[in-house]
């Protein structure tokens, strides 16, 4: 009998943030879905880990070292995968950093500067160095990664809340400038999901797990999977009219 093919077979898809949470996840889907897989993360070790899990289930991925927030790495992050793949398809700019409870006038302008530049800029960098090589290939797909605190206020998280915010309009900024050239460009809203990042939050803040669960209508954390598939079909062809799109992926937090 024929193998099926699978949706992603011959594409290359780039995942910031591969090595942890939300990235890995979403990472290893790709990989399931037949894609080649480019792990960027700024931690070596870990994006080598997803790597390696890819390639021993029997995939194809390569791990990129890489800071987001640095042009030049994001350039040479880029163009490892088209150097190894020679193509990019997708793309799932996710690398981020929280921002502890802090009020405004009480956070350091060095946080500050560093969660703008992590979360905000290098989505705008991943976008300027993806875009001329999916239009290579004649288009693409684009997914960022903004948050619940994208489309909403949170008191103690304004560098966060802006940098998420900012993720959105560049993703609606970016539609329009592609849409003509063939590459799609969406954003996704994670509610609070469970990942190292929120688990390390949990640790400093144990009061914190609760008010989240409290806070969700659907009373829980969400997984990893239930981010990384969303996040595979917006790059699927059956998501091909989804454009400009800001999806929240919350347990309805947005919806109160
Ligand atoms: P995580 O900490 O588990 O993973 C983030 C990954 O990004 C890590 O591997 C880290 O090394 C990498 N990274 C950090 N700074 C980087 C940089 N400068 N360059 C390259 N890689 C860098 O976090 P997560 O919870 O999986 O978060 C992933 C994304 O989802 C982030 O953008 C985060 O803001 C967003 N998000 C998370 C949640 C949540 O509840 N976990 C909710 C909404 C949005």
């Amino acid at each position: 009998m024929a193998k099926t093919m699978r949706e992603f077979e011959g594409r290359v898809a780039l995942v910031t943030g591969g090595g942890s949470g939300i990235g890995q996840t979403t990472a290893l889907a790709f990989a399931r879905e037949g894609a080649k897989v480019v792990v960027v993360d700024l931690n070596a070790a870990s994006a080598e880990e997803t790597a390696n899990t890819i390639e021993k289930g029997g995939g194809q991925a390569v791990a990129v070292k890489a800071d987001v927030s640095k042009a030049a790495e994001v350039e040479t992050a880029v163009g490892a995968a088209v150097k190894k793949y020679r193509r990019l398809d997708c793309a799932f700019n996710n690398a981020g950093v929280g921002s502890m409870g802090t009020p405004i006038d009480l956070h350091k302008e060095e946080d500050f500067d560093r969660t703008i530049a992590i979360n905000l800029k290098g989505v705008w960098l991943c976008i300027k160095y993806e875009i001329p090589q999916m239009l290579k290939n004649g288009g693409g797909c684009i997914v960022n990664t903004s948050s619940i605190m994208g489309v909403t206020g949170i008191e103690g998280s304004a560098a966060y809340v802006a940098s998420k915010h900012g993720v959105v309009g560049l993703t609606r900024t970016a539609s329009l400038e592609y849409a003509k050239h063939g590459v799609r460009v969406n954003a996704i809203c994670p509610g609070v999901i469970e990942t190292p990042m929120n688990i390390r939050y949990a640790k400093i803040n144990p009061d914190l797990v609760a008010r989240n669960i409290a806070r969700t209508p659907l009373g829980r954390y969400g997984q990893t999977p239930e981010i990384a598939e969303v996040v595979v079909w917006l790059c699927s062809d059956a998501a091909s009219f989804v454009h400009g799109h800001t999806m929240v992926v919350d347990g309805a937090w947005t919806a109160q």
